[in-house]
């Protein structure tokens, strides 16, 4: 195998250490003939008991109480007597403890998928703990993100939205998968928790467990074989570009303003001192409270969730966007019909065309919570795809007493016409990842197209580039929120191309606002040309921070913290 293997990085920054790859869901051998069944039926009830404990276990240790909630849901699944009566009568019909739990939840989870909506969606948390006590039972490692209680860099095919919950970064020193692209699970995740991560990097899965490997989550490759000398380096260097705090506000070496706003889904995102810490939210993704559920949130509900974010950011923005629902967010209460191309259906603002009343309530409450906090509002419709549905959107928040409307560019179409948009509203959020996805014909979950939805293909570029020449044109703000403002390097980018405000995962920040702030303005306009005028995604990168390492060696900046 060669040394250097190579894949898309995601994830800014260095890692090493030992490669540990995922467990594998077990494979079922043969079924055995059974002589004691009371004897199965212990062994499938130990099992069930044993991996509930064991989930149970992981739900104390876990630091996010979302991930906590997940894994504490999980447990109590595992001991709900039903499954253990079930696997009971699959041993009475002659199965042996591991097929007979493999048969019982496996019908109940197709059952589940069958009645469709929220219930499909549990269909897999019994597959993922029919999987960890099948492997019990054939004493196989646990399905998953391995827990060997000493750091290492994770191996996996993907990352599942479940595995955010046991996946624990105190261990985990990054991240390389074999699929997943620049806008997958894998990548957010990484980007959230500060990993370093590598996705779409095939040859992954042979990289054997215990391989010493060094990782760079800005250049994609893989470096195997590494010395321990080695990684002990990168790990103090990792350590000391940990350590260098930056503090805001976000702004180039020579003082141009640039905002570094958060990505939150709840007040529960935001620091415990978000006033002191946060310049501010430049997407709050509300459909986080809608998701899950069998009816919308209530106009209270709502105004008591947008108020706890409103009141944590006295003074600063908040950037609410209104519910973004369909496609890969379905919302079983909006009762959207089973639809061919979900992501080229009704989906973001469309869904106000048929449940006007779902975005008029929740108009109302974040305009009661605005009222009752200090907070800075702004509110943005996302999908927004002519100028005409801007300023409808922008009717309809300006009659509940809100003054500041932007619309959430997305779709080519919008970015094309971002100037007669900005006729209607106040400003332009643009979604890079849903932008990346339209703009490629690449559906953003698709792995296997990740080279298309990196968010360095000069497609892209070009119009973001166009959306803020209109911003400029009209003197209106136009930001970026989606996945590509998280990476350093493009970020210097967008700013060179005249976006005004980034917006990102907290753990980003210090690392997009260090690189920023080595950078003149005049230095991110020139980065921003070079990126333009490359032939592909992968060139614009590699020249990029070619250029950028030349300007900080030639000194053509200023200290980076001078000033604040
Ligand atoms: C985007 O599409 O870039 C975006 C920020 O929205 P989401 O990822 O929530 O679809
Ligand atoms: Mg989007």
């Amino acid at each position: 195998m060669a040394d250097v293997l190579r894949g898309l990085g995601v994830s800014a920054g260095a890692a090493a250490g030992p490669a540990l790859r995922m467990g594998r869901v077990p494979r079922l051998p043969a079924p055995r003939t059974v002589t004691d069944q009371a004897a199965e039926r212990a062994a499938a009830r130990d099992a069930l008991d044993q991996v509930g404990r064991e989930l149970a276990e992981r739900a104390t240790r876990a630091a996010d109480p979302a991930a906590r909630a997940i894994l504490e849901a999980q447990a109590l699944i595992a001991k709900d007597p039903m499954l253990a009566e079930s696997c009971d009568g699959a041993i009475g019909a002659g199965l042996d403890a591991a097929h007979a739990v493999h048969t019982a939840f496996t019908e109940q989870a197709d059952g589940l998928r069958a009645a469709g909506g929220y219930l499909a969606e549990r269909a897999a948390d019994l597959e993922d703990l029919r999987d960890r006590a099948v492997a019990w039972l054939l004493g196989e490692p646990m399905p998953g993100i391995p827990d060997p209680g000493r750091p290492f860099v994770l191996i996996a095919e993907d990352l599942a939205p479940a595995d955010t919950a046991t996946l624990d970064p105190r261990r985990v020193l990054g991240l390389v998968t074999a699929r997943g692209g620049p806008t997958s699970h894998t990548a957010i995740l990484a980007r959230a928790l500060g990993l370093p991560a590598v996705v779409a990097c095939q040859e992954a899965l042979t990289i054997e467990d215990g391989t010493l490997i060094h990782i760079d989550g800005d250049t994609g490759a893989v470096t195997l074989r590494v010395t321990a000398d080695r990684v002990a380096q990168i790990a103090a260097d990792a350590a000391r570009s940990r350590a260098e705090t930056f503090t805001g506000p976000g702004r180039t070496a020579d003082g141009h303003r640039v905002p570094l706003l958060l990505n939150i889904g709840s007040a529960d995102d935001l620091p415990a001192d978000a006033a002191a810490d946060v310049e501010g939210v430049g997407l709050l993704r509300t459909e986080l409270l809608f998701l899950g559920r069998h009816d919308a949130p209530g106009l209270d509900e709502q105004r008591e969730a947008y108020t706890r974010v409103f009141r944590a950011l006295p003074g600063r923005r908040v950037v609410l966007r209104t519910l973004d629902a369909g496609a890969d967010k379905p919302l079983p209460f909006l009762s959207l019909a089973d639809e061919p191309n979900p992501a080229l259906g009704i989906r973001g603002l469309r869904t106000s065309r048929t449940r006007p009343e779902v975005l008029d309530t929740q108009l109302a409450a974040v305009a009661e919570a605005a009222a009752a906090a200090d907070a800075d509002v702004w509110v943005m419709a996302p999908m927004v795809s002519t100028a005409r549905e801007a300023a409808d959107f922008a009717a309809r928040v300006r009659a509940h007493g809100l003054s500041k409307v932007g619309a959430m560019i997305e779709v080519p179409a919008a970015a094309l016409r971002a100037a007669q948009i900005l006729d209607h509203v106040d400003f332009l959020s643009i979604g890079t990842n849903d932008l990346g996805q339209y703009t490629m014909a690449a559906d953003r979950q698709c792995g296997e197209l990740a080279d298309l939805l990196d968010p360095w293909q000069p497609a892209l570029l070009d119009l973001i580039a166009s959306c803020a020449r209109a911003g400029k044109a009209a003197g209106k703000p136009v930001g970026v929120c989606g996945e590509a403002a998280s990476d350093p390097w493009l970020a210097c980018v967008l700013v060179g191309l005249g976006i005004s405000s980034l917006s990102m995962s907290r753990a980003a920040v210090a690392r997009v606002g260090s690189q920023l702030s080595m950078h003149t303005f005049d230095d991110c306009a020139r980065l921003a040309e070079t990126a333009l005028a490359a032939a592909d995604a992968i060139t614009a990168r590699a020249a990029v921070m070619a250029a950028s390492s030349l300007f900080r060696a030639t000194g053509g900046f200023p200290s980076p913290v001078d000033g604040f």
